[in-house]
């Protein structure tokens, strides 16, 4: 295990699906190939055997797109707290290299917090995972501000993660290039644009003011937004705006991941941005496999100090392993 520096590795947006909320909400496995399945449902033996082939000590593991988002207020508190129990048991032998983050029944938030609450407080995970929009909102809309409020009281993160985006973004963005370019809407374009987007949302929301200590990470090595920081900043700055200091409260409360983005260039602009304090090394697996990120990060010529902060030692401090 670890690198080739015998360096400790976490990695921190992991997958899994859970097969009652794949068959609930119809499905998957039509679009993704049998190597893809056996993994996605591998909560043991694929799953360490290739994290030992890789060197990759821990996994972070959360359920992949589409998740509790999808899932209606009526039935999703039932069936999420159900998945959670699942996971929780699947993982509950290896401790030492398996931690998860639950699935949230959004559609209804107070039932949301209080299954958050049980998922950390009783299955001993580490925060939880949203992913994309439900029923079309956005998270920062005040509805949802009850699990946020958890989160801070709980001292946990929230991963605000993709999933496919709204039927109106695909129609009005995406549609006439679907066919030959699927990617499109998703990797390559439209997941960014939905979660730098939430993200953005979010500080201007004033869910920080009201939440001083809430802690949120992002995927995909900040989802662009470390690159476009500056011009966000400056642009919310100018005058006829209310007041919000844009940089200051994205780079306080704000965590990223390499997850599926192995760029140096990139990771560079990270940490000239945010700080080696707040990057976390990820990779997206099974959607990407471990060896392509492994063998980028060794060839990343950063210190030894940050190599050390973005392999483990951030998520050990924000995660509390
Ligand atoms: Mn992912």
């Amino acid at each position: 295990m670890a690198t080739s520096k015998n360096e400790f590795v976490i990695a921190l947006e992991e997958h899994y699906w859970d097969k009652e909320l794949i068959s609930h909400l119809g499905g998957g496995e039509a679009t993704r190939s049998p190597k893809m399945m056996e993994r996605l449902y591998d909560l043991g033996d694929i799953r360490i055997r290739e994290m030992d082939e890789a060197g990759i000590d821990m996994q972070l593991i959360s359920h992949g797109a589409p998740s509790g988002q999808k899932i209606e207020a009526d039935i999703g508190p039932k069936l999420i707290s159900g998945m959670n129990d699942r996971l929780a048991e699947a993982i509950k032998p290896h401790p030492d290299r398996l931690a998860a983050f639950a699935a949230l029944p959004t559609a209804a938030p107070e039932a949301a917090a209080d299954e958050l609450e049980r998922s950390v407080t009783e299955l001993g995970f580490k925060g939880a995972m949203i992913c994309g929009l439900t029923n079309g909102k956005f998270h920062d809309e005040k509805q949802f501000w009850p699990i946020f409020a958890r989160a801070e009281k709980l001292d946990v993160p929230i991963y605000m993660h993709p999933s496919f985006p709204d039927d109106r973004i695909i129609d009005a963005y995406y549609k006439e290039y679907i066919q030959d370019f699927p990617m499109v809407m998703r990797a390559a374009w439209g997941y960014t644009v939905e979660t730098a987007t939430q993200a953005i949302r979010m500080v201007l929301s004033g869910m920080f003011d009201e939440y001083p200590k809430l802690k949120i990470i992002l995927g995909h090595m900040g989802e662009t937004l470390p690159y476009q920081l500056w011009r966000i900043d400056q642009a919310l700055s100018r005058p006829g705006h209310s007041t919000i200091k844009f940089r200051e409260v994205f780079s306080e409360h704000f965590w990223i991941t390499t997850s599926g983005h192995f760029s140096t260039p990139a990771l560079l602009t990270s940490m000239m941005e945010l700080g080696s304090d707040k990057i976390m090394f990820a990779v997206d697996w099974p959607f990407v496999a471990n060896p392509p990120a492994m063998e980028w990060f060794e060839t990343v010529q950063i210190s030894a100090a940050d190599r050390k902060k973005i392999l483990s030692e951030n998520a050990l401090s924000l995660l509390k392993l």
